[in-house]
């Protein structure tokens, strides 16, 4: 990656769970990559599947031989909501709000969600390039997603 994007601004307002590694450790490579300001995705050593988010298996071949790639942090806007709603009481003020579902053409298209820094009002369009936003917080790094 070129240039890196990092931002200590939360996106979403305090009051609102961060999200956090599974106490099982299945994603815990990904949350120590997006520590390293690395967009990890899993691949499977049998048949070179990619996939996200993480599963114990292939879901192409079922081998339990997986391992983890880094993708570029490049990808397309596959579908984005607009959210006027509060879904939470700490999104009472927030609105609106976009989350995007980014799908990353170097990593297989698998598809990743996260929000659309910037205007919320944007004229937002599906297939738009974006890029990661690394969003650092104390005890976790947020995948974030900005228009190119
Ligand atoms: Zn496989």
């Amino acid at each position: 990656m070129s240039v890196e994007h990092v931002t200590t601004v939360s996106y979403l307002p305090e009051g609102m769970p961060l999200p956090a590694p599974m106490p099982d450790g299945l994603d815990a490579p990904f949350w120590e990559g997006t520590k390293q300001h690395k967009l990890l995705v899993q691949r499977c050593k049998t048949c070179g599947s990619f996939q996200f988010g993480p599963e114990w298996i292939c879901h192409k071949c079922r081998s339990g031989e997986l391992s983890w790639v880094e993708s570029s942090g490049r990808g397309k806007v596959y579908a984005f909501e607009r959210v006027w709603h509060p879904v939470h009481k700490a999104l009472k003020e927030r609105g609106p709000y976009l989350i995007v579902l980014v799908e990353l053409p170097d990593a297989g298209n698998v598809r990743m969600v996260g929000n659309l820094l910037g205007d919320p009002q944007q004229d937002v369009k599906i297939g738009d390039s974006v890029e990661v936003v690394w969003e650092d917080h104390t005890d976790v790094t947020l995948v974030q997603w900005q228009r190119i």
